[in-house]
């Protein structure tokens, strides 16, 4: 079977292997659609500091079975996540299971960009393989894990009804994570981002005013008119770019959260004042991956018709070809959610 495989930075392209097998407690998933993550492109340039492994968020069906697990049968359609907490250490007990220490040490093999995959036992045990229901398309499949990302980062930040969001950084996971919030009935929903596509992509399906990120005074005055002067209660960072955090800093309210959510280049420095920061009260939360208990809630979300993710991958190209799939993903201005097709598609 073919995947793609990163050789290192800039370094993507297509390898073979032999069809992966299904030992003890396992499974092996014939592909349908991955997407290609932000997070993926940063390892292509080599800024993120990870194990190398690219594409997590496939669906698929069920092309093998291993001994041991009654619960799954071949043909299934299914979607798969790629890491799991181990639910018994310190960090889990406190619910924070993203972080973890051996969450992000599973994976998928050889990731999610492959004709085909191995899911290891532990994943399949801990629910990391589930059903995708019928109403729900691959390609919609395919945005549970990043949807599930927004979920996980709502419930941390200690979202409340009514409350007023500005998201930094308009992308698929940016208009994702509006939405959820729109759908999770947040007051207000702002925006900004530099691609005019991707803000009228925004408009209309979750966001009331997208803002061109060229001009930040326009974010504040337009955040300050939505909240009458006070600044938004949640303001989201779904971009990496440091500037944005410094923004966000502004425009969030006293007391308010700014919710840390895009992958920042490793290395990279925040220009905020901290005395500023430290008199209004701003809390900063990061928020990294989901488990598979927030992806199963936006899966139940979709299935009640109180989210619509149907309208956002504009672009599917077959492994073979995920240099292209790559390369279009990097383009704003062309593309919002870029997916990989495989054999099951
Ligand atoms: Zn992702
Ligand atoms: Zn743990």
């Amino acid at each position: 079977m073919k995947f793609a495989r990163l050789a290192g930075p800039g370094r993507l392209g297509i390898a073979d292997a032999p069809d992966p097998v299904a030992g003890p407690g396992e499974v092996v998933v014939r592909l349908a659609a991955c997407g290609v993550c932000g997070t993926d492109l940063e390892k292509l340039k080599g800024n993120y500091q990870s194990a190398g492994r690219i594409g997590h968020e496939p669906v698929g069906t069920l092309q093998a079975v291993g001994a041991g697990v009654p619960s799954l049968s071949v043909g299934e359609r299914v979607w798969v996540h790629h890491h799991v907490p181990c639910y018994a250490c310190r960090v889990c007990e406190r619910g924070e299971y993203t972080f973890c220490a051996s969450y992000s040490k599973s994976n998928i093999d050889p990731g999610g960009f492959a004709e085909m995959f191995r899911v290891p036992s532990e994943h399949v045990a801990r629910g990391a393989v589930q059903r995708l229901d019928d109403s729900l398309s691959w390609e919609v499949g395919s945005l549970l894990e990043p949807a599930g990302c927004g979920l996980t980062a709502i419930r941390r930040v200690g979202f409340h009804h009514g409350d007023s969001v500005f998201v930094i950084g308009l992308g698929p996971v940016g208009i994702l994570y509006a939405r959820l919030a729109r759908a999770l009935g947040a007051g207000w929903v702002g925006g900004s981002d530099l691609s005019a596509r991707r803000r009228s992509a925004a408009e209309g399906s979750g966001v009331d005013h997208a803002v061109d990120a060229h001009d930040p005074e326009e974010a504040e005055r337009r955040v300050s008119s939505a909240t009458g002067s006070e600044g938004a209660d949640l303001v989201v960072v779904a971009t990496g770019a440091p500037a944005a955090v410094t923004l966000g800093a502004r425009l969030v309210r006293r007391g308010g959260t700014l919710n840390l959510f895009g992958l920042p280049e490793a290395g990279s420095r925040l220009d905020v004042d901290l005395q500023q920061l430290y008199l209004r009260g701003v809390r900063v939360v990061p928020s990294y991956a989901t488990t598979e208990r927030d992806i199963g809630d936006v899966q139940r979300l979709l299935v009640a018709r109180r989210l619509d993710l149907s309208d956002l991958v504009t672009h599917r190209y077959p492994v073979t070809e995920v240099v292209k799939a790559f390369e279009m993903a990097a383009r704003p201005s062309d593309a919002l959610k870029v997916v990989v097709t495989g054999p099951a598609y």
